[in-house]
């Protein structure tokens, strides 16, 4: 059994970004922006803004928070977007998910430039990801393939089985691996015996956000586990959604959590920033 080291993965790429960044501000003057907003006080959404704020600084990146009530209308969310749309400073604009249930997030993200859109969740950048074409790929899918590249691991012809099938992790994951040539299985909440199909699986990659979902006698022999959960265990430590010391020794490759898919996702918004800068840069020339 391998371990999948998204820490160390995520660390190299950072490294190249800041350099992307130094490069582009020494060539063009400009300085790779990003924009977030955040509604509420979920204490979850306010560590990983602060995470990605973190990851900003680090990598020389300008970045700005807009924080809004719990009550804010949805008017104003896509008002303060039109003005991040325009500002020539920003190039990425995120929207941390989820909004309060008044607002139609749908909507929210269609506001969006999808220029800017660096957490590629725009109708727009959803259709040329599942047509194959150059755009924003979501960060989590997105660095899953970064972090499967890094180890040689090729996932054309192989059986993929996706538990979860969200917008921002399963459906996405599911084009980029297709893309890839591999045969997908999209499971979630209403599949009937899960285990036959992750039994069935060269490579489960998991996101439902259910701790202990898989298990032991779920995974075949030398199966490769990607498990993209974040949960907080009753004693406080963060988990994933696999039951990581039965299921790992059997296992050729398997992702940790803390220190696998999460450190690759804020990675890979950071690689999606420098991007969007890099195009208007190119643009304003
Ligand atoms: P979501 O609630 O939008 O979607 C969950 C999906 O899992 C749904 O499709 C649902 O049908 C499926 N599901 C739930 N229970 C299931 C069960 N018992 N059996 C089979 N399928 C089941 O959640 P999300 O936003 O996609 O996030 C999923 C998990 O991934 C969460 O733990 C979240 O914290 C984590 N996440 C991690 C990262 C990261 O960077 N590592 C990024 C995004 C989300």
């Amino acid at each position: 059994m391998q371990i999948l080291d998204g820490k160390a993965l995520a660390q190299k790429i950072e490294e190249k970004v800041s350099l992307g960044a130094k490069e582009l501000k020494a060539t063009t003057g400009r300085v790779p922006g990003l924009a977030v907003i955040l509604v509420g006080h979920d204490p979850a959404s306010q560590a990983y803004v602060g995470m990605k704020k973190k990851a900003c600084d680090r990598a020389g990146f300008y970045s700005v928070t807009h924080e809004m009530p719990d009550d804010i209308s949805q008017e104003a969310i896509v008002k303060t977007i039109e003005m991040m749309n325009q500002n020539p400073n920003i190039d990425g604009i995120l929207i941390q998910l989820p909004l309060p249930k008044h607002i139609d997030t749908t909507k929210i993200l269609e506001v969006v430039a999808p220029t800017k859109d660096v957490d590629g969740f725009h109708p727009y950048n959803v259709g040329r990801l599942t047509t194959g074409l150059s755009g924003f790929v979501p960060c989590t899918p997105l660095g899953i393939m970064e972090l499967l590249a890094e180890y040689k691991i090729d996932p054309k012809g192989k059986n993929c089985c996706i538990v979860g099938a969200s917008n921002i992790v399963g459906k996405p994951m599911a084009a980029l691996l297709l893309n890839a040539n591999a045969t997908v299985e999209i499971c979630h909440i209403f599949t009937d015996d899960l285990k036959k199909h992750t039994l069935n699986a060269d490579i489960i990659l998991v996101g439902a956000g259910v701790i202990n979902l898989i298990k032991e006698d779920m995974v075949q022999e030398n199966a490769i586990v990607i498990d993209i959960g974040i949960n907080r265990a009753p004693d406080g430590r963060l988990v994933g959604d696999v039951d990581y010391d039965a299921v790992a020794p059997k296992t050729s490759y398997i992702t940790p959590v803390p220190g696998g898919v999460g450190p690759m996702t804020i990675a890979m918004l950071l690689s999606n920033t420098l991007k969007a800068a890099q195009i208007h840069a190119q643009e304003e020339n």
